[in-house]
């Protein structure tokens, strides 16, 4: 049985869904205590209790404590068994990231697999679907498997009633790949999403971020959205280079003018223009598990974070894995993983 402390590093549900998809993976029982201990309410909120079921279901796991304000879980998995399944959050909690929860054990399972997720699309702290779909999945895809998704309605904090739909076509092994350069960009823009808020929002979220990035009109886009259970906003900017595809996302909240919104936007895209790494701070921490699934793997990627820090401790404890994380430059680091 693996032990896994819940506090450690970042103290947050990622440790608790990487254990969950490494323990579903690898066949290994786990015991995890002081779940999200370092958030300010720990235990399992209904997201990381979704995620749990989500891995019970897949793995026909025997478990303890799978319960709301849980802060200690046990979980033994019995199979991997794809198919078609539907989650719901219950709340808006993200549904990528409980979609994430159970990809890496379908990416190699025996078929197919078809998962309905019901809950938030664009949660701040999580990725939003463009991320999924536009830069996470495409880098995935590249290790062999073909993992499609798609949004059948945005769900936003508190409302909900998001709908995601992931289908999942396995590769027996996943190939090792490295993400070294990111060549030119090619292509910029961002989009302004509004639901059931007024559309100049969107709209003075543009001025401000284009002003700050010097975009012109053609790169910036209102999207106003109609078939959401409630309000919500959020700007999604892709930035395209010739090996890969970035996706930073402002969140627009209660009592925050869009204008700053857009300014902490713009700042984080300045950030990963001025650098010249491929690889942004939250796909990092989410390539270590294909990476190390892969046997290995290396990317270039801005000063590590926290959750990228506390993902390979948690992925050392599972695998037989080096990751050596070297700094060029302070937002040029490569991280490097081999297997032992
Ligand atoms: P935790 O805070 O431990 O629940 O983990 C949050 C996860 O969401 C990490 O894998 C982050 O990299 C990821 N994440 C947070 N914000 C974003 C974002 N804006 N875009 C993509 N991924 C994100």
């Amino acid at each position: 049985m693996i032990n896994i402390d819940g506090s450690l590093g970042e103290g947050g549900g990622q440790i608790l869904r990487t254990a969950l998809a490494l323990s579903l993976v690898t066949g290994r029982e786990i015991r995890i205590q002081s779940i999200r201990a370092g958030r300010r309410k720990p235990g399992l909120l209904h997201q990381h209790l979704a995620a749990v079921k989500a891995a019970v279901r897949i793995g026909a796991a025997e478990t303890h404590g799978a319960e709301l304000g849980s802060p200690e879980l046990f979980f033994a998995p019995q199979a991997i068994n794809p198919g078609q399944y539907r989650f719901d959050v219950g709340t808006a909690g993200s549904c990528t990231l409980v979609l994430q929860t159970v990809l890496p054990a379908l990416l190699t399972a025996t078929g197919a697999s078809e998962i309905i997720v019901e809950g938030g699309t664009h949660n701040p702290a999580a990725p939003p679907f463009d991320f999924l779909d536009r830069c996470f999945l495409p880098i995935l895809n590249r290790m062999g498997p073909r993992v499609k998704a798609r949004m059948e309605r945005p769900g936003f904090y508190p409302a909900g009633g998001g709908r995601i739909v992931g289908s999942i076509e396995p590769s027996p092994a996943l190939s090792r790949i490295e993400l070294m350069q990111r060549g030119v960009i090619k292509t910029h823009s961002a989009r302004a999403m509004v639901a059931l808020l007024p559309r100049e929002i969107a709209e003075r979220e543009l001025r401000t971020l284009g002003s700050k990035l010097r975009w012109g009109a053609e790169s910036l886009h209102t999207e106003v959205i109609d078939n959401s259970f409630g309000p919500g906003n959020a700007i999604v900017v892709e930035i395209e280079s010739e090996h890969i595809m970035e996706v930073i996302t402002g969140f627009g909240r209660r009592g925050v003018r869009g204008e700053q919104v857009a300014r902490e936007t713009a700042e984080a895209v300045e950030r990963y223009m001025s650098a010249s790494v491929p690889v942004g701070r939250h796909l990092a921490d989410q390539l270590l598990i294909p990476m190390a699934l892969a046997g290995g793997g290396k990317f270039r990627t801005l000063s590590p974070t926290q959750h990228t820090r506390t993902n390979i401790s948690v992925l050392k404890q599972f695998l037989e894995v080096d990751v050596d994380v070297s700094e060029s430059a302070s937002d040029d680091w490569t991280i490097g993983v081999t297997t032992t």
